[in-house]
């Protein structure tokens, strides 16, 4: 232990200093403060100037964050943008060709409004992801209106499907067997009373025998013998649409029973009021007559038409 020496006037000679305890005692103390406060102020430094271990994996994490918030933004953005295009052409084209309105603004928008948005404590408490939340509410609920669109846009082509499988729309004899096709509609000298009678109806004239087929899907409403029409065929094609077949030689159908376009459901003859062998054909619209003509699609080739019948 290093020793300190003092001079002594009365003895005139250098005497070793006695240090008492308590001295060195105060002295450790004021050493250790000045360490500790050396060690605080070192500490703040640090911290106010570096960032910690832990920080930096912070902000290397939140630069990662915010790069995907960036995407998920972007993603929304997009979603948005292909749900206005597929709206567009619902409207636009879909929903028209089936004959159905367009569906307004606020139908498209149901919701979006946020009265039936499950707001609140579902909600997230952030306000930027808030934000976001809000907005994929908001497409999913678009989506749904587009969805419920699509279902009512597929049961609108199933109806027209079965009505244009239904309506009357072609000859119901074929044209190779078509001896002549009596255009008289309306007003004519009826041939057996020598009358002026309104005559509702075509006239196919063929040889007795030759088919007769159903000119759309339907059914058979009744099949009967009338002093009239012989025997004759009528059959319901729903949609509003009937169809009658009469002064047929026999029929091969019975009452209640489904027929199909082009579906053989009796033979030509002359039964009834009727002096050479035809078939006269009626088509009602809501029970009036009306002109056959109009029902015969003539887009339909021979090789079409044969195809057709062709299932019998
Ligand atoms: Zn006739």
């Amino acid at each position: 232990m290093k020793v300190l020496y003092q001079y002594n006037k009365s003895t005139c000679q250098y005497e070793p200093i006695s240090f008492k305890p308590s001295y060195r005692r105060r002295k450790a103390i004021l050493f250790w403060l000045g360490v500790f406060f050396i060690s605080v102020t070192s500490f703040n430094l640090y911290i106010l100037n570096f960032d910690s271990f832990d920080e930096i994996i912070l902000q290397v994490k939140n630069h990662q964050l915010q790069k995907d918030w960036k995407k998920i933004d972007l993603d929304i953005k997009t979603v948005d943008q292909r749900i206005k295009i597929l709206a567009q052409n619902d409207d636009t084209y879909y929903r028209s060709l089936l004959s159905l309105n367009p569906l307004s603004g606020t139908q498209r928008q149901a919701g979006a409004g946020g009265h039936s948005l499950t707001l609140g404590e579902t909600m997230p408490k952030l306000q930027f992801v808030n934000e976001h939340y809000a907005r994929l509410l908001i497409l999913q609920q678009r989506i749904q209106v587009q969805m419920e669109s699509m279902k009512e846009l597929e049961e609108a082509a199933r109806a027209k499907k079965e009505m244009l499988a239904s309506v009357p729309a072609i000859q119901p004899v074929h044209n190779k067997q078509l001896e002549r096709l009596h255009l008289t509609y309306g007003e004519r000298l009826h041939p057996l009373f020598f009358i002026w009678r309104d005559h509702k109806g075509l006239d196919f004239s063929a040889a007795r025998g030759t088919p007769v087929y159903a000119t759309g899907d339907g059914k058979i409403q009744n099949a009967y013998f009338s002093s009239s029409y012989g025997n004759v065929v009528y059959v319901d094609h729903g949609f509003d649409y009937e169809t009658r077949y009469a002064h047929l030689t026999s029929y091969s159908v019975s009452i209640g029973q489904h027929v199909k376009r082009g579906e053989i459901i009796g033979y030509v003859g002359s039964t009834g009021h009727s002096k050479s062998s035809h078939l006269h054909y009626e088509v009602l619209y809501k029970g009036s007559q009306v002109n056959p003509i109009n029902f015969f699609d003539r887009s339909l080739s021979l090789e079409e038409y044969d195809k057709l019948i062709s299932r019998n």
